[in-house]
């Protein structure tokens, strides 16, 4: 090893191993102190810490600071420490000092990562052995183990009190969270903000949550200075709004402003039909009370009612009673009647901030989902091809909905079935690619009707068929399939599903169904796109690459073969007499023997081997990593079958023959040109030599034609 690598291996493990290296040296100095009794050993201890701090602050300009190893570090030293003490003070193991070393244990089992606190205290052990051994006059197993198995209970007692501790603190935090979440969510409710849902449904996601939030808190501070005010004009004791829930049938607290003690108040809810609060909702007008005695029972009063004057209005939103507004004041005084219209406007503020509100978490709603659309129909508009429609139409459904399990159908109108081209979820190796024919499953009758299906989103999937029999969906609570549909042509469905029970209620199916809209219309885009495409490079007739799409080709291959060596043959075919062909029978019979032509050669060649109807009928085959034999053979057998092929036309049997020029590169030549050329003179050797052959071209050929 050379100098450099060595210092640069000793400073990896210095920066690695300082904090043990500052241990296993108090270590050192324990054993040294026990053997021979040094005064100096608190002063060693003092050094020991600085060393540590200095190696601390270095290795922290070095920016390697591992915590595992620091608690290492720092929990050998202070059991360490506590066992330099013991020895030191009673020059033996087990003196009346050695406790502190459990205490110390104790210590470091509490803050310590578990790893490191074992780690010390085998350290700790296998030095008090080795002090045994080397000053004490011996090894005693049983003393080592006793003092393992305190150290090893004390650690395990601390380690786990402490992680129950952490998990009791963690469970409250969540209790407190999730209760704060569902005081929102009630108020929410009461409110109005939230279309009424199952209790048990964890429906909204973070963003609701924070709308909800900060809604709710609005409507309170709106609320809340509205009842100071009214306290305040009126000399009132209290002032309260109450609001009543969902179903009719209880009140609750909005919010209030009172002189009382907060013991003496009501959190509620309130019975709807109870005194004050009941003659207000049932004559939906004010009510107002003077001369109560302490026996009188107003609801939000706790014990004896200490007031003696009350006033109710009722609240009302778009002609709906919605709550109760109450002021009442200790002294007899009743209120008057431009009090109780001062009451009618506070309810009227109340209700309208409220309304305000639900406007707004309308509007916000509106908006979100509006973004959603806008990003849906932005990834459909930059997907091509129908994989990536796809993908964005899936991925823009997992944004409106919780989705779990997706599923893109395609639908035949020829034959009337389906096929599952993309699953996305558990089910895709069973479901992917299968077919099925039309039935009467969700997927068929969804497209059949035009309408997504199941309807009002009630999934029932020990009864409802959602691909066919033997092809079941995933078990889920929430399903949909919607329709694609462009200009009352069939493409197919998205099916989705989710674990979430309604996931799809009505606010995400009309979001969904715009979404499917989009859908239908990139995929029948994308399709278009697809078939231009192979316009573009097929030959109608054989349905082989066209000339265009063959020479780009021919580039490609070609520069392959040369980058990597290979040899590359071109084969050029053209039939034989074919003008008397067309003379004789016809351009269709012509056509016929063209196309069966085109099949021989699809019939014949290799997947890798590309073949062009080049014009007329003339045909091109380029056949990667294949040398003149090889090629040849492949000549020889397109040769033979379209020999053996029988036409019949004018009540006649017709036999056609074709023949072959081959060219192998890079013996020919290292274009394509001169490669084509020189197929073509290969060609034009079989024509010369008598037709029906293949010909493989060599350097004469050239000679032979040019001359
Ligand atoms: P040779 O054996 O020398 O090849 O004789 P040939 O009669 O086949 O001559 P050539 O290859 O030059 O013939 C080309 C003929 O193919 C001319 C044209 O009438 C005919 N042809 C070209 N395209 C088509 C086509 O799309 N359909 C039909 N039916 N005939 C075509
Ligand atoms: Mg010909
Ligand atoms: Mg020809």
């Amino acid at each position: 090893m050379d100098l450099v690598g060595l210092f640069v291996g000793l400073r990896r493990l210095a920066r690695r191993a300082g904090p043990l290296v500052v241990v296993a040296m108090l270590a050192v100095g324990v054993l040294l102190d026990a053997i021979e009794p040094s005064e100096g050993l608190f002063g060693t201890l003092a050094t020991m810490i600085a060393v540590l701090v200095v190696a601390r602050a270095w290795r922290r300009t070095q920016a390697v600071d591992h915590p595992r190893l620091r608690d290492v570090e720092v929990g050998g030293l202070v059991v360490l420490g506590a066992l330099a003490v013991a020895v030191h003070s009673d020059r033996l193991l087990s003196g009346p000092t050695h406790p502190l070393v459990y205490v110390a244990v104790g210590l470091v089992s509490a803050f310590a990562h578990p790893l490191a606190t074992v780690l010390v205290v085998a350290a700790t052990l296998g030095l008090e052995a080795l002090l045994q051994e080397v000053a004490f006059g011996g090894l005693v197993v049983s003393e080592i183990g006793t003092h393992a198995a305190f150290m090893g209970a004390i650690a395990a007692t601390n380690l786990m009190s402490l992680r129950l501790e952490i998990a009791r603190l963690r469970k409250a935090s969540r209790t407190e969270l999730s209760a704060e979440r569902d005081r929102i969510r009630e108020e929410a409710r009461n409110y109005r903000l939230l279309r009424p849902v199952a209790d048990d449904e964890p429906e909204g996601g973070r963003e609701d949550e924070r709308l909800f939030r900060s809604v709710v808190e609005e409507i309170q501070l709106s609320v809340l200075f509205a009842l100071r005010l009214l306290r305040e004009c009126l000399d009132a004791h209290t002032a309260i709004l109450l609001w009543v829930n969902e179903r009719g049938s209880h009140l609750r607290v909005s919010e209030l402003v009172s002189d009382a003690e907060d013991h003496e108040l009501c959190d509620g809810p309130f019975s709807a039909g109870d005194g004050i609060v009941g003659a207000v909702l049932s004559q939906r007008a004010p009510v107002s009370l003077t001369d109560l005695k302490p026996s009188h029972h107003l609801p939000y009063y706790a014990d004896a009612c200490p007031v003696q004057a009350v006033c109710g209005v009722p609240v009302f939103e778009r002609g709906q009673l919605r709550g109760v507004l109450i002021v009442d004041r200790r002294e007899a005084h009743p209120f008057r009647p431009e009090e109780e219209e001062l009451c009618e406007q506070a309810a009227r503020f109340a209700a309208r901030a409220i309304e305000n509100e639900r406007v707004f978490v309308q509007l916000e709603r509106t908006r979100v989902e509006q973004s959603k659309l806008y990003r849906a129909a932005e990834r459909l508009g930059a997907a091509i091809s129908e994989q990536e429609v796809v993908e964005a139409g899936v991925s823009s459904a997992s944004d409106i909905a919780a989705v779990d399990f997706a599923a893109f159908t395609s639908f035949e109108p020829k034959d009337e079935s389906h096929q599952i081209r993309a699953v996305r979820g558990d089910a895709k190796a069973r479901l992917e690619g299968r077919r099925f024919a039309s039935n009467t499953g969700l997927v068929t009758m969804a497209l059949r009707n035009r309408h997504p299906l199941p309807y009002r989103g009630e999934y029932d999937p020990s009864h409802q068929l959602v691909f066919a029999r033997d092809l079941s969906a995933p078990e889920m609570p929430s399903l949909l399939v919607l329709p694609l549909v462009v200009h009352d042509e069939p493409l197919g469905t998205l099916v989705l599903g989710s674990k979430r029970p309604q996931a799809f209620d009505d606010a995400a199916r009309s979001l969904l169904d715009v979404l499917a809209s989009h859908l239908a219309v990139s995929l029948s885009n994308a399709r278009m796109v697809r078939r231009l495409e192979e316009q573009a490079t097929t030959d109608g007739l054989t349905g082989l690459l066209n000339k265009r799409a063959m020479l780009e080709m021919a580039e490609q291959k070609l520069s392959a073969a040369r980058r990597f060596g290979r040899p590359l043959s071109v084969l050029v075919c053209d039939i034989d007499h074919f003008k008397r062909v067309n003379d004789t029978y016809g351009h269709d019979v012509g056509d016929v023997v063209i196309k069966a032509l085109g099949q021989v050669h699809h019939r014949e060649k290799r997947t890798t081997d590309a073949v062009a109807r080049f014009g007329g009928e003339e045909f091109v085959t380029i056949c990667e990593q294949t040398d003149a034999e090889g090629a040849l053979l492949l000549a020889e057998r397109i040769r033979e079958e379209f020999k053996r092929t029988t036409f019949h036309a004018n009540g006649e049997e017709v036999h056609c023959t074709c023949s072959v020029g081959v060219a192998t590169f890079p013996g020919v030549g290292k274009s394509w040109d001169e490669l084509f050329k020189a197929a073509d003179e290969a060609l034009y050797a079989s024509k010369r030599g008598g037709r029906d052959r293949a010909t493989i071209w060599e350097p004469r050929l050239r000679e032979h034609g040019a001359a």
